[in-house]
């Protein structure tokens, strides 16, 4: 059984990604070729903003929007301490002072009430101006944008979507990376929109941003003269094979892979609700399940578990084993564990069970007999 089964996706979809391959090694325009402008114009389509630029990877794609913001030293960046590096590494690479902020134990997203209080202790000291929540939607599952909006709001400050494991998430009619200020996602394998190699995008709602991180992907270059530099950028382009890839992998998240994986998860959920916490997904909230994640008694019990589930031939993963909080990087911080109780319960607990839009009725069936009997 596989955790993600990529080689399951390839197989349905062969015929258009093998013909979108061949289409691009014949025209041999391999660098942001015109599959790449097809697939930021869907991708803006799809998700209901104005403006989508695509880059070499999600990390970047988070650089690129604070970047565009001129965030850097002096401003404070908030996100969740229950999450892929990345989502705070990056604020810190641009000189930016990152406050990773405790999550909701039910969703596994960024806390509304903890990032208020993390938001007025840092104005209290007066060290850093509050600039940007980095809001993550962890799992597949949107933040609460509606309050975490309203708290940036009241503050002066940005919100940035982090929909890397987001893309084909809703809050109601409302579709991942259309929410804050700017989003952005990522294209690696295992995501919910993944390529065959690294990719990423940021989605932005005016023409200005658009034009601004068109020149920061491509060192800063002008828009008449692309020899007079006119601002430090990055080189961080998606590769034209990657965009014939995610053409027909869009049409297929869009077509069935949503629905395929909500039916998965509702399957789990209702046959593992009473064995052990089960992921919540708030009313009017859809998750595009990047993971599926349950929350066991104990870590001596979830590793316990693992061990057992792996001798079964059955992947489970641990994501994620520490908060950004405890990060090596982070050691010479005063991030005291008092303030992340949650995203430490989680750490201990999580397992996440395979996940994906090709799982059958018997795999699901078997990972939960499995399951049960390790319990
Ligand atoms: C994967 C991921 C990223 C980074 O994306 P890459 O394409 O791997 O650089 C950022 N944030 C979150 C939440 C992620 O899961």
């Amino acid at each position: 059984m596989q955790f993600h089964d990529l080689a399951a996706q390839y197989q349905a979809l062969k015929k258009d990604i093998d013909a979108g391959i061949a289409d691009v090694l014949s025209k041999g325009h391999f660098i942001l070729g015109e599959q790449v402008t097809e697939l930021e114009n869907k991708l803006a389509a799809d998700v209901g903003r104005k403006h989508c630029v695509c880059c070499a990877n999600g990390t970047d794609a988070l650089e690129l929007a604070l970047m565009m913001w001129g965030i850097g030293e002096g401003d404070a960046v908030f996100t969740a301490d229950f999450t892929y590096f990345a989502s705070a590494g990056t604020a810190s690479r641009i000189g930016a002072e990152l406050i990773p902020v405790d999550i909701d134990l039910d969703t596994f997203n960024i806390c509304p009430d903890a990032l208020e209080k993390a938001i007025e202790r840092v104005e209290k000291e007066g060290r850093f101006k509050p600039a940007v929540v980095v809001a993550v939607d962890l799992f597949g599952q949107p933040a609460q944008y509606e309050r975490i909006e309203a708290i940036a709001k009241a503050h002066g400050m940005r919100v940035l979507e982090d929909g890397a494991q987001g893309y084909g998430g809703q809050i109601g009619s409302r579709h991942a990376c259309s929410f804050g200020d700017a989003a952005t996602t990522s294209f690696f394998p295992a995501k919910p929109l993944g390529c065959y190699g690294d990719g990423g995008a940021v989605f932005v709602g005016s023409d200005e941003e658009d034009a601004l991180l068109r020149s920061l992907r491509a060192n800063g270059r002008g828009v008449q003269d692309k020899y007079d530099n006119q601002r430090i950028g990055m080189n961080s382009r998606l590769d034209t094979l990657q965009a014939a890839i995610l053409l027909p992998k869009l049409k297929a998240l869009r077509e069935y892979e949503i629905d395929a994986v909500n039916a998965a998860a509702q399957k789990y959920t209702e046959a593992l609700k009473d064995v052990v916490k089960t992921p919540v997904v708030l009313p009017g909230y859809v998750s595009s399940w990047a993971q599926y994640t349950v929350l066991l008694d104990s870590r001596e019990q979830r590793d316990r578990v693992q061990q057992e589930l792996k001798a079964q031939g059955i992947p489970t993963m641990v994501y994620y084993p520490r908060g950004v909080h405890e990060q090596t990087a982070y050691a010479d911080r005063h991030f005291p564990d008092e303030w992340y109780p949650n995203t430490i319960e989680a750490t201990n607990r999580v397992l996440a069970l395979p996940m994906h839009p090709y799982l059958t009725d018997e795999d699901i069936q078997t990972v939960v007999t499995a399951l049960k009997k390790a319990l």
